[in-house]
């Protein structure tokens, strides 16, 4: 049986680190972005690579569709078509909106939303070229527990979000008969870098208002995302799933 390659964006650090450790136990070719910590992604390219994974590393921001296009493009040129895009790349602003400039919210905007598009777009014609009737291309989009209730402090954050579920939906709908699956995630707090430098408070209320009563780690997101990219996953396009200890807003 032949590799399968999968593209994954941001996947030097938190979770994207993880999604890159979950499919290495597949029969997988990796392809893994960074845009500043070239070192996370190198590391994370030589743990593959001492597995036996073969694994290619690329600059890529995700605002610049062109450098979307050029990344898509090496990698079909080392390992061949893309069969799986998991859309991971992602920034927060936790800030009140009325403290936040428009060059602030437009980073996130155009990282978290049209940066997801952009990699959506660049990506789907060599997805429409892997696919076979049972072997069906993979989306899967990285959204947050706050796309469902938003969050006050993290205004443009949970828009953009709630962005990608809505364009998850849609683009499920245009790609199905393309034989290409779209699916996103919305985790709720996990402990990676990006949830370091929140506030004790922030930290207690998910512990308030969770079923489970602890917060998530980089597994219970990665282990999913693998779930929606497996053979037993046929009949379920357009959903975004909450992993997010049950939490009740
Ligand atoms: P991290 O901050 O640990 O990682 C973010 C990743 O995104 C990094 O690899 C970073 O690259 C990459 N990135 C940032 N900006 C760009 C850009 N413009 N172009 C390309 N890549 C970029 O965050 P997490 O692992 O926590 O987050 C991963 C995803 O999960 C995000 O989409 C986030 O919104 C989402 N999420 C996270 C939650 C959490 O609680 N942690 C909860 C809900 C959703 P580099 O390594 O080079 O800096």
């Amino acid at each position: 049986m032949s590799k399968k390659v999968v593209l994954i964006t941001g996947g030097g650090r938190g979770i994207g680190r993880e999604i890159c450790m979950e499919f290495a136990s597949e029969n997988t070719h990796i392809a893994l972005t960074y845009t500043r910590d070239a070192r996370s992604a190198e590391q994370v390219r030589q743990t593959l690579e001492d597995s036996n994974v073969t694994c290619s590393v690329h600059k890529l921001d995700v605002q610049d569709f062109h450098m979307c296009q050029s990344v898509v493009e090496t990698v079909e040129r080392e390992y061949g078509t893309i069969n799986i895009l998991v859309n991971n790349a992602g920034v927060t602003l936790s800030k009140q909106f009325v403290n936040c400039d428009e060059a602030e919210n437009k980073a996130v905007l155009s990282t978290n939303l049209q940066g997801v598009m952009n990699m959506t777009l660049a990506t789907v014609p060599s997805l429409k070229k892997s696919t076979s009737n049972d072997e069906p291309g993979r989306i899967v989009n990285i959204s947050s527990n706050t796309s469902l209730c938003g969050n006050a402090g993290q205004v443009a954050y949970s828009v953009t979000k709630a962005g990608v579920n809505g364009f998850t939906r849609l683009c499920a709908r245009t790609l199905a008969s393309h034989n290409i699956f779209v699916n996103a995630v919305a985790p709720g707090y996990i402990d990676t870098d990006m949830t370091q430098d929140l506030p004790e408070s922030a930290y207690s209320h998910v512990l308030q208002v969770s079923a489970i009563k602890r917060t998530g780690c980089v597994k219970d997101v990665s282990s999913i995302v693998r779930l929606l990219c497996g053979d037993n996953c046929h009949y379920m396009t357009g959903q975004v799933l909450h992993i997010d200890g049950g939490k009740f807003c």
